[in-house]
């Protein structure tokens, strides 16, 4: 029987909860030790003592774990270790292999949810709030619900018609070959997903972490061994994506590529692809979710205390950090002299610090590569004559990666904040006159490159369908009257186009059906005997 699950209750951490308790302890034994972190490849653990040190943003003297890097060697073995892996997991049937990922999703929303949720606070500096909501609910539900899909599919892709004396099938197979996994920093949750996904129709997967999320992404692939996933299914490799990815490539059974991350490192791996194509046995798949310049568009006649909730949460939330996070705003003249100085009050209000600190909304960014990026776009902005920093704007590296969520207004739509990602707390606002609703749909549907996900603020359904209509293309993920962020399994599924990714929507059925190459099967129930046809025979 195919039961549909329910997403996942998210748990508050209110003071006095049992859950506070718990993950109080676990972030304090967390805190207090150091944990080696080997490749993982056909199920051995492999210490290569090739060691990068794994930091806390937030605090960023503090070591959590040394891990140990993949050479070609460890590299090629992972690549072989998939493909001889295959076959018996795709004899163990699809039954089998998702009570594996619905063990997984027990595991997480059991036992091992506080290990999580800690390690990705501290991993990845997110609030408790946020690691609950990424690393526990949004995992949780992407296993239970995969597997749904799955059987549903398996179920409904059989042939409608076999007529008499014949018995038609189809076999949905996994792609031959492995799926090469590279996934980003910024969601746990994803990076499980990317290697999982694909295993649970029949794939086998090369896993690369990112390197700031070594720490949560290897407690992950420890839940999953002992759910019972078999050796060699997902190999982890911490290491160089540059590097994984020659080797991968230089594999004839390279089958796919399910990658989350930016654009450029998409569009070089694509490139790539293309041009090892002569070696490889298939055509591989290749699904990206990339970067976005999500946008919330207000009408004048709009909801301003909800508008302001949407900018804040939105835009600053994880720091800015998710590739949904709202980072440009156009605001008709009359909503901003209205909302704008208690904006800027509220966001005076939120507190910034370390991860531990169940007061703070925001903590620091993910490392001094991203804080030297976003610093550097504050900088120029405050240079840019046709920008003003008006709250926030200050940056301090010097216990953990802290930029204070920042709002640049901006007379010009097409000023450097206003159409690249950014990837940090930063907004920019443009400001139009009322009257040019239907224009600014237009500066918003053509100055970005990017089209993942975007907001429209408005009361009247007339106004709300001309949003619709003209924004047709500038998202993937549409809200109306909500901030652009959040989200969730099952109920909104994720993926943006344009310069934002191909668009295979992770968290429903669609991201599972690029991992399959099913087989059509007729089988002849009554053999013919005669080779020659009844408009041959003579008058
Ligand atoms: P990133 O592109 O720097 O890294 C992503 C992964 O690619 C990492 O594992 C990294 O090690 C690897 N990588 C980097 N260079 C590589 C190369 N040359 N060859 C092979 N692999 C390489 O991205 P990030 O900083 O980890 O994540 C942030 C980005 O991800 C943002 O652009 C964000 O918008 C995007 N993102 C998109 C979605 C989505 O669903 N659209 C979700 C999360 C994050």
């Amino acid at each position: 029987m195919n039961v549909q699950p329910v997403n996942e209750e998210i748990l508050g951490y209110a003071p006095g909860s049992e859950e506070r308790v718990k993950i109080q302890d676990e972030l304090d034994k967390q805190m207090s030790e150091i944990i080696d972190i080997p490749c993982i490849i056909n199920g051995k653990e492999i210490f290569t003592g090739n060691i990068a040190e794994q930091l806390i943003p937030h605090n960023h003297k503090h070591v959590i774990a040394r891990v140990h890097l993949a050479s070609k060697k460890e590299m090629e073995e992972a690549c072989r270790s998939a493909v001889r892996s295959q076959e018996a997991w795709i004899d163990l049937g699809l039954e089998e292999r998702c009570k594996i990922f619905e063990k997984c999703a027990d595991l997480l929303a059991g036992e091992w949810r506080m290990k999580i949720n800690a390690a990705t606070m501290l991993n990845q500096s997110k609030t408790v709030f946020q690691a609950e909501i990424d690393s526990a609910c949004e995992l949780i539900d992407f296993w239970r619900f995969n597997c749904y899909y799955a059987r549903g599919f398996h179920k409904d892709f059989q042939p409608l018609v076999s007529p008499k004396g014949v018995e038609n099938s189809t076999e949905i197979r996994p792609l031959e070959g492995f799926v090469l996994s590279i996934t980003p920093f910024n969601f746990t949750s994803i990076a499980a997903n990317l290697p999982s996904a694909p295993a649970i129709v029949g794939c086998t997967s090369v896993w690369k972490p990112s390197r700031n999320s070594y720490y949560s992404n290897y407690l992950l692939m420890q839940l999953m061994m002992e759910a019972g996933l078999p050796d060699g299914v997902i190999n982890f490799l911490p290491g160089s994506g540059a590097e994984i990815t020659k080797v991968a490539l230089s594999n004839p059974d390279f089958a796919g590529l399910h990658f989350t991350g930016s654009t450029s490192t998409f569009q070089g791996l694509w490139q790539e692809i293309g041009n090892a194509l002569p070696k490889l046995r298939s055509y591989p798949r290749i699904v990206g979710e990339t970067g976005g310049k999500d946008f919330i568009v207000a009408h004048e006649n709009c909801d301003h205390r909800g508008l302001l909730v949407a900018l804040l949460r939105g835009s600053f939330e994880y720091q800015g950090q998710k590739c949904s996070a709202s980072s440009r705003a156009y605001i008709p003249k009359s909503v901003w002299d209205n909302i704008s100085d208690e904006l800027f009050n509220e966001i005076r209000k939120i507190k910034m610090g370390d991860a531990r600190d169940f007061t703070n909304f925001m903590t620091a960014v993910i490392d001094k590569r991203s804080f030297d990026k976003i610093s550097g776009y504050i900088d120029r902005a405050k240079k840019n004559q046709s920008c003003e920093v008006v709250v926030g704007g200050n940056y301090d590296g010097s216990v953990g990666w802290y930029i204070e969520p920042t709002i640049i207004v901006t007379n010009d739509p097409d000023s450097e904040t206003m159409v690249e990602e950014i990837f940090g707390p930063v907004l920019t606002v443009y400001v139009y006159d009322n009257e040019s609703f239907e224009e600014i749909l237009q500066i918003c549907d053509k100055s970005s490159p990017y089209a993942l996900t975007g907001s429209i603020f408005a009361n009247d359904e007339i106004d709300i369908e001309k949003a619709f209509k003209a924004l047709r293309f500038t998202a993937g993920n549409f809200y109306i009257n909500d901030k652009p962020t959040g989200a969730v399994v099952a109920q909104q599924p994720f993926g943006g186009a344009r310069a934002s990714g191909t668009n295979d929507k992770a968290g429903g059925p669609l991201n599972l059906l690029r991992w399959i190459s099913p087989r059509s099967i007729k089988r002849t129930l009554e053999v013919p005997q005669e080779w020659d046809y009844p408009f041959m025979r003579s008058e």
